[in-house]
């Protein structure tokens, strides 16, 4: 029996040949063999380990704002994580949410019952469990600054109550970023310690970044945030001269906002982040990445590293 086969029959709830565009940022991807949305841990779970038990390959994603899928597809099951549950302690602060709530709703609801920390962060347009794999931040603050625990699921039968530093957090990274697993582990659920804080102080705080991003960043557009890392290794400018090798003042400087390929082109607003103004492959967001890197490698002799993720098939893209 092909691993399709079993697959099918361990789990009738996934529906197969689904376009992956609609679930990445950037709109582009081919199909899945198999998709599924989760909206309960138990569904999570569920598809987990039926992906576990039929040796199918398989990914949980969040809002897909940092992966970019192949046009030829993932070769076998996408779960997108909507779990929602979040549950804030405002006397402890211990805030505990499920993997599948939104980033910016956590910061809010926190920052209503007088807890803050996260605030630097709003308007990252992720969930948590996919802030926790890369390690989202912004500001010199980064997700697993906070974090003090979470449930992860590494194996068909095994959870592990994993502690922050079970991590490896670094800029942007975590464990389980780059892993390239075929069945990586997935987070249910986070635990994080915020700090008791002035409710109008955190929102001030949220306000003055919204706004900051609003002016920096184009937003609303079809893209996936950041395409490189800093060389640097870090969002934190020490010096003066950080600031001259931050990705974007490399790209800039290189003349990369004059670079397209199809219908992807480089933002005018933010010289490292993509756009899909009409219709872009992924093969094109490919092709122009290449061109943004080769623009950097030739005025600095330097090689820019990709902060996004490729999944899915790419060699036969
Ligand atoms: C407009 C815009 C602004 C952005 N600004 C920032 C910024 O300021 N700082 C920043 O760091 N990033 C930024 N990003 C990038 C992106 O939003 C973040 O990295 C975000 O945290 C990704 O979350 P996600 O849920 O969309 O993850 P996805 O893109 O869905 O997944 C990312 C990775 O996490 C893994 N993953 C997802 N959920 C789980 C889970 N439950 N368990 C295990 N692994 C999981 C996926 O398999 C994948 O490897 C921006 C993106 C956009 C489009």
């Amino acid at each position: 029996m092909s691993w399709k086969e079993k697959f099918k029959e361990n789990f009738s709830k996934a529906k197969e040949g689904i376009s992956l565009t609609q679930y990445c940022g950037l709109g582009v991807g081919g199909k899945a063999d198999f998709l599924f949305v989760a909206d309960t841990v138990n569904d999570l779970v569920g598809a987990v380990v039926a992906a576990k038990k039929s040796a199918a390959a398989y990914r949980v994603i969040g809002f897909g704002t940092n992966v970019i899928f192949s046009d030829t597809g993932f070769k076998g099951l996408v779960i997108v994580n909507r779990t929602a549950g979040l549950n804030i302690d405002s006397s402890t602060g211990k805030v505990i949410a499920e993997s599948g709530v939104s980033l910016s709703k956590l910061i809010l609801e926190a920052a209503t019952a007088g807890l803050g920390g996260l605030e630097p962060l709003y308007g990252i347009p992720g969930t948590v469990g996919g802030a926790i794999a890369v390690n989202a931040g912004a500001h010199s603050v980064s997700i697993g600054d906070y974090l003090r625990s979470s449930s992860v699921l590494i194996s068909a039968d095994k959870m592990l109550s994993a502690k922050r530093d079970w991590f490896k957090f670094s800029y942007r990274k975590s464990r389980l970023k780059y892993s390239h697993l075929n069945s990586p582990p997935v987070v249910l659920n986070a635990i994080f310690q915020l700090q008791r804080r002035k409710e109008e102080d955190i929102l001030d705080g949220i306000a003055r970044f919204k706004k900051e991003r609003q002016e920096r960043q184009p937003i609303g557009q079809k893209t996936c945030g950041s395409i490189f890392r800093n060389p640097t290794g870090s969002d934190q400018m020490k010096s003066e001269e950080d600031r001259f090798r931050t990705a974007g003042y490399l790209l800039d400087s290189a003349g990369a906002k004059q670079l397209s390929s199809g219908g992807a082109k480089v933002s005018k607003i933010h010289a490292n982040w993509v756009i899909n103004k009409k219709n872009a492959s992924a093969h094109d967001v490919r092709d122009l990445i290449e061109k943004m890197r080769n623009a950097v490698e030739e005025k600095y002799s330097l090689t820019l590293l990709e902060e996004v993720e490729y999944l899915g098939d790419w060699k036969n893209a």
